[in-house]
């Protein structure tokens, strides 16, 4: 893409009532429009990483037998008054002009449960899984942290079902694995832990993933020895006994959570009637799991810790692009605009996704946005390089520089995949 085309700019300040770091930064890459607080646009450069995400995701949840659907986001009350959560003070409501009240979803067990109650009769229906990356709405009463918590975001929501406890628990920890390659792929990985906190009615612990951060908003007691942490809601001796580790090994930690698994057991299948007949013709209530990621909060993560003094750094693989071509032409003619265009040219016949700066600035002014932006290489084609045919290569996170030929650029792996 031509950076001379995208409509976003770049800006020196950001918004004056934004405080947290991901949303300066991102408002001022352009990556994101503030609409007010806890709400946020995400623009062309924005949409790309935050796509890059849900890829990661998606491909992951895939991987263990996840299917796609899109649920309706406006909700239907009968459902929730049966599960006793219509009255919770998260939801967004309005009322319809034909009467009748209706919410928001901000999360959507009772729909999902309803939806397979008019799927499932036997236990050879079972098991599945269902997920769906869609807008969640949130009443929220804090939204000081950016994108990391929206009153209106996207949300990754797993849901399985299960004849019986054991299938869960299984399940429950192909899911725990597929969500620590999520938070891998995406850079963070070593920073994120398995963190025990409260279950509910059906397992004395639910898991979150909570990734280390002076930007987040729980305390959390990591256990380095044992690779996991414990939220500090249920730190207590008998979880330590559980868990096999005493209390002067753990560093109390602030983090962010990225997302969360629970067994729900048969907390929405009973009250909405999902059942299945088992082998010998009894109705038995469903058993269900649900398992959530935020992606806009995982991108705003991302930008918390990975970022720096001059501006975002991506990891490759969820860069918006993975080459930011700077060409310092002085003319749209001249020789080192002749060099520019024939290696941005060649680039795209390589698949190699380039946003390519031809606009007609300053080389300090274009080195600026590109630390801003955080695209992982920038090559950049100057005078010498139009003559000599060797193009300075630089990487955003380690400001090393190599040397490239126009073959050597042209077969590096540069993809984000
Ligand atoms: P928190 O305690 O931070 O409010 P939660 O327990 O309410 O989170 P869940 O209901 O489990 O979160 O939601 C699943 C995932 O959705 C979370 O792990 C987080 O990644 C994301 N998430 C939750 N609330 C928000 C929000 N307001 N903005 C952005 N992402 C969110
Ligand atoms: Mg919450």
């Amino acid at each position: 893409m031509r950076q001379s085309r995208i409509f976003t700019r770049t800006r020196r300040e950001a918004p004056a009532d934004e405080v947290s770091k991901n949303a300066r930064l991102l408002v001022r890459a352009g990556f994101v429009h503030k609409e007010m607080a806890g709400v946020y646009s995400y623009l062309p450069l924005g949409l790309r990483t935050l796509g890059k995400i849900v890829g990661i995701i998606r491909e992951e949840m895939d991987a263990i037998g996840g299917q796609e659907l899109v649920m309706s986001s406006l909700q239907d009350p009968e459902i929730w008054k049966a599960t006793d959560r219509w009255e919770q003070d998260v939801w967004f409501k309005t009322s319809l002009k034909a009467g009748g009240d209706i919410g928001f979803g901000w999360t959507q067990e009772e729909a999902i449960t309803r939806i397979a109650s008019q799927q499932v009769s036997s236990y050879r229906d079972l098991p599945f899984a269902a997920y769906q990356i869609q807008t969640k709405f949130r009443n929220e009463e804090r939204a000081k942290s950016g994108i990391m918590r929206g009153r209106e975001f996207l949300m990754k929501d797993l849901y399985s079902f299960h004849a019986s406890q054991e299938d869960l628990d299984a399940f429950y920890e192909r899911a725990k694995d597929a969500y620590a390659r999520v938070f891998a792929r995406v850079g963070i990985g070593a920073q994120t832990f398995v963190t025990f906190a409260s279950g509910g009615a059906f397992s004395k612990y639910s898991h979150e993933f909570q990734t280390l951060s002076s930007a987040g908003e729980d305390t959390i007691y990591v256990s380095r020895e044992k690779g996991l942490a414990i939220n500090s809601e249920v730190l207590n001796d008998d979880v330590l006994a559980d868990l096999g580790v005493s209390r002067d090994t753990l560093e109390e930690q602030t983090a962010i959570e990225v997302g969360n698994i629970f067994k729900l057991g048969t907390r929405f299948s009973e009250p909405l009637g999902l059942s299945y007949k088992d082998e010998f013709g009894a109705a038995k209530p469903v058993v269900m799991g649900c398992y959530g990621i935020g992606p806009t909060r995982l991108m705003g993560t991302i930008v918390e810790l990975l970022s720096d003094e001059k501006g975002l750094v991506w990891p490759k693989s969820v860069a918006p692009f993975a080459v930011h071509l700077v060409s310092l032409a002085r003319d749209a003619g001249d020789e080192v605009a002749r060099a520019s265009d024939a290696l941005y040219e060649d680039l795209q016949k390589a698949g190699v996704e380039s946003l390519y700066d031809d606009r007609d600035l300053r080389a300090g002014e274009k080195f600026a946005d590109g630390d801003l932006l955080g695209i992982p290489t920038r090559i950049v084609v100057g005078k010498d390089a139009a003559a000599t045919g060797t193009f300075e290569a630089v990487d955003r996170a380690t400001g090393v520089v190599s040397k490239l030929s126009r073959e050597d650029i042209l077969k590096s792996n540069f993809n984000t995949k």
